[in-house]
């Protein structure tokens, strides 16, 4: 017998977890992070404190009460013991969205996680890149000791540990050194890369787990994104996130072909929500060409720095006018994380923009050295109409040692937001004000006094399957049972089909 339970994310986008076991033991499906839930007692000033561990996050119930997380990350003053234990035998990562990936790193370091190559170094990328964070350790952790006071929790510098790491497919020897180099401390004094505790990296010729796996890539927002099969007693699909009006839409349609055999399907209901909008990547890159072959002075593209077909659009139509992409280092380094999976060199005709750094950490200092080129924002300030800037709001800022004096800003990303990032975009449209930029893909209103930002449509494609994709795809693959994710209108299913299982979090059905 099967049973699954949904730990979070049956009715929020995200903070997806989804367990599947059969004889006392199983896999997560995801472990993601769930913004709505944590947006609820905390914001961009307000965070946990990672130095009491997961203490905060268990007391706010923003993490499933299990027995099932690192013992290093739990303070003397939190018993989980009573919590009930999970026997885990793996977790699978669809792709790497914080919203999927972002609680594996709070869990038992003796879990072993599954995902594509591509997705192993995007979370690599990201944590070698970022401020340590027990949220980001996924790839590797760092260990933990006790801090100042006996309640807290302090990092070891540099006692990096990997994973246990399993790809979904067979991998280079260029990849496995980047997965198993220590690239966030200086090299040895010969000049040799430190390594990091390696915990074994290995394919699925090597599958821990009692059900048989069969990944999918799919078509999403991100590279290497994955649906599973998995198989045992029954057949489950699980979709992750994904899009049939995408470039890579073929991927997606093989994946929900492969899928017919499945007796369960797990699927994605992002967009359940809205109306189905006419929309792709090929009418994004007419509608942003079109902007910006009129545009005077610099153009700003924003859209998100892990949204790598989004920047290929950008760089077509750089190329299409004669202008050059410049983007931020750590967007240049995770492109760097990506070559070392598929060795495409995607940096060669971008430059990089050169901030002003009091000091550079060591991932930039070296492993960017010499291999692209920066730009200085005096060099764009000399020729601003030469430049695509792929700058967001958190970049803006950089604007001002540019000090344009004109230029030509798009919003080309999510068109669904909270209302918190309402201000976002208030305080956005303040700096384009300012340098007195022509704003595309977004506007002001004002509503009885109250400012409210606008989407104008065509200038995104949305990394989620429509209504009517979704329609396809559950007609497509025939499940008995479907049982909708990642959605806020769950409802949507059940008026649409009438073997849908509706679960509430944490609840159990047995197959
Ligand atoms: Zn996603």
């Amino acid at each position: 017998m099967t049973s699954i339970t949904i730990y979070d994310g049956a009715n929020t986008i995200g903070g997806t977890k989804i367990f599947i076991e059969e004889k006392g033991k199983g896999i997560f499906l995801d472990f993601g992070m769930n913004f709505k839930k944590y947006g609820q007692y905390f914001q961009e000033f307000l965070k946990d404190r990672p130095s009491r561990g997961i203490y905060d996050l268990i007391q706010l119930d923003l993490i499933p009460k299990l027995n099932i997380y690192r013992k290093s990350l739990i303070t003397p003053d939190l018993d989980i013991s009573s919590f009930p234990t999970l026997n885990i035998e793996a977790v699978l990562l669809s792709h790497a969205h914080m919203d999927h990936y972002g609680n594996i790193g709070l869990l038992n370091t003796e879990i072993p996680i599954i995902a594509s190559p591509t997705a192993f170094a995007l979370v690599k990328g990201m944590i070698d890149s970022s401020r340590l964070s027990p949220q980001l350790e996924v790839a590797f952790f760092c260990k933990k000791t006790k801090g100042l006071s006996d309640k807290t929790i302090k990092a070891i510098r540099g006692a990096y540990q990997t994973r246990k790491l399993i790809s979904t497919q067979k991998y280079s020897d260029t990849f496995e050194s980047f997965m198993t180099t220590n690239l966030k401390n200086a090299p040895n004094k010969d000049g040799t890369l430190k390594m990091l505790e390696n915990s074994g990296l290995s394919d699925l010729t090597t599958n821990p787990t009692q059900f048989e796996i069969k990944p999918f890539s799919v078509d999403h927002s991100i590279f290497g994104a994955t649906g599973y099969l998995l198989s045992s007693d029954i057949t489950i699909a699980y979709t992750g996130d994904f899009r049939l009006h995408g470039k890579n839409a073929n991927k997606s349609k093989k994946f929900i072909n492969n899928a017919k055999d499945a007796s369960v399907l797990i699927i994605e209901g992002t967009r359940a929500t809205r109306e189905d909008v006419e929309e792709s990547e090929e009418e994004v890159y007419e509608n942003c060409l079109r902007v910006i072959d009129e545009a005077k002075g610099i153009v700003v593209a924003d859209f998100s720095a892990r949204n790598f077909e989004r920047l290929e659009i950008f760089k077509k139509i750089a190329t299409k006018v004669g202008k050059n992409i410049v983007i931020p280092a750590k967007q240049a380094y995770l492109l760097k994380s990506l070559e070392q999976v598929d060795k495409i060199d995607r940096t060669s005709d971008i430059l990089i923009y050169s901030e002003y750094k009091s000091s550079k950490q060591y991932w930039e200092e070296n492993f960017l050295k010499n291999k692209l080129l920066y730009i200085d924002p005096t060099d764009i300030s000399k020729s601003p109409d030469k430049y695509i800037l792929c700058f967001s709001l958190y970049e803006i800022k950089h604007l001002l040692d540019i000090k344009p004096q004109n230029g030509t800003y798009i919003y080309s990303s999510s068109e669904a937001f909270q209302e918190e990032s309402e201000f976002d975009f208030i305080r956005l449209n303040n700096w384009l004000k300012h340098f007195d930029f022509n704003v595309n893909g977004f506007e002001i209103l004002n509503e009885n006094g109250r400012l409210k930002p606008d989407i104008t449509k065509g200038f995104h494609a949305s990394g989620h399957a429509s209504k009517s994709d979704l329609l396809w795809a559950i007609e497509t693959i025939d499940p008995e049972y479907i049982i909708p994710v990642h959605t806020e209108n769950p409802k949507w299913f059940r008026e649409s089909f009438d073997n849908v299982i509706l679960l509430k979090q944490g609840e159990k059905i047995k197959l």
